[in-house]
């Protein structure tokens, strides 16, 4: 059983051990190594596994995969081969594990924040590469939280973060577990560890965790939604928070220049620009449909089908709203026949009046369907002189 040198220095990036065992991985030219003692922590509980080095005598070879087995043997995917009974040197990615650890932290302070004021049970954390979730399930099966709720949390770690109180973790004895004032029971019934953050979270863990409070940093909730039952909360933690409010901050400064007007003025900005945006493509397509029904009028044809008005007509591609609004007040009127073409787009409408099945029309001269008043489809230009020879020939029947 590897003996796992995190469970008393978190902050251990550098550290020495010996090879007890090497194997082949699954995948091709990689191989499993396992180490008397590491630092390096292997997936589990929701947080990633450490990536780093191993270095020896006369070589090195990057770690890039951590797990442990069920008999708490820790296995390091390296790319080089390292024979059992080699005196390796660890080196772990600080950054990487300190991320991790702000954002298991964070996941903590919260999880025992909503226990303690919404009477949550935290289910699941699942820590990712932008942001991190947990489910939660809440008194009366709620799904969501109010802003309030929302600010109320996020205020609540902050300033427990801000206090910077100690995170200790410790292998109680049994006697002392039984009294010790859990969030949750453990989930494992021997070598229960425990990690306590203050006085404001208390759970068994396996994890790795920051000295204090102080080093999350910050927390920010991104979203809450509800997933199978349960509130899905997002958020990020210490220098991932930071970073996101740089990046949303020259965000906002950046829309607000577009729109000049301050950051806390841009939701209405942008509002205001909506409804104004609407209302110009409203007059825009009321424009384009009478432009549409002035050409149709000015193709009528009441000569080829003696009793009824047919219009032929060909259009460049536009805009496929106010031509559908142009076509429907057409064949809204009586005896009208229209076999029209924007871009490759056929729309064939006819009265209510007409005994013409449009749907089979179009089927006969291109690709498409619909009703027997109104069908649409795709064909070439040449679609329209075909259908009209059709009907000059067959009449309206
Ligand atoms: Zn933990």
């Amino acid at each position: 059983m590897t003996e796992r040198l995190y469970y008393d220095d978190a902050y251990l990036w550098d550290f020495e051990g010996q090879v007890t065992a090497c194997r082949k991985a699954r995948q091709e030219d990689r191989w499993e190594i396992a180490l008397d003692r590491s630092a390096f922590y292997p997936t589990s509980g929701g947080q990633p596994y450490d990536t780093g080095t191993l270095s020896w005598e006369d070589g090195e070879t990057p770690v890039t995969d951590v797990e442990a087995d069920r008999d708490g043997e820790v296995w390091h995917t390296t790319d080089r081969e390292i024979p059992a009974g080699t005196a390796v040197r660890g080196r772990i990615d600080g950054a990487r594990r300190t991320d991790h650890m702000e954002q298991h932290g964070g996941e903590h302070m919260l999880a025992g924040a909503i226990w303690e004021k919404l009477g949550g049970t935290t289910i699941g954390l699942h820590l990712g590469q932008e942001e991190s979730t947990i489910d939660v399930a809440l008194p009366e099966e709620r799904t969501h939280l109010t802003e309030e709720e929302i600010t109320m949390l996020e205020d609540t770690v902050n300033s427990r973060i801000r206090m910077d109180a100690p995170i200790r973790c410790w292998f109680p004895p049994a006697e002392e577990l039984s009294r010790l004032p859990l969030r949750k029971p453990p989930t494992v019934a021997e070598h229960v560890r425990i990690v306590a953050m203050g006085d404001f979270e208390m759970v068994a863990c396996g994890g790795t965790h920051p000295a204090s409070t102080g080093r999350i940093g910050l927390i920010k909730i991104l979203s809450v939604i509800p997933a199978r039952g349960k509130a899905r909360i997002s958020f990020v933690c210490g220098g991932r928070a930071c970073r996101m409010f740089s990046r949303y901050m020259r965000c906002a400064d950046k829309a607000g220049a577009a729109l000049s007007c301050p950051v806390d003025k841009l939701s209405r900005a942008a509002s205001d620009l909506k409804s104004r945006l609407g209302e110009a493509e409203r007059k825009l397509n009321q424009f384009e449909t009478r432009e549409v029904l002035e050409t149709i009028a000015k193709a009528e044809d009441h000569d080829t089908l003696p009793g009824y008005i047919l219009a032929a007509v060909t259009l460049p591609e536009m805009n496929a709203r106010a031509v559908a609004e142009a076509v429907s007040r057409y064949i809204a009127q009586k005896k009208k026949i229209l076999l029209l073409i924007t871009g490759e787009r056929l729309t064939f409408g006819r009265s209510a009046d007409v005994p013409l099945d449009m749907g089979a029309l179009i089927r006969r001269v291109g690709r498409g369907g619909g009703r027997p008043d109104l069908a649409s489809g795709a064909g070439i230009p040449e679609c329209i002189g075909v259908a009209v020879k059709i009907l000059k020939t067959e009449g309206v029947r």
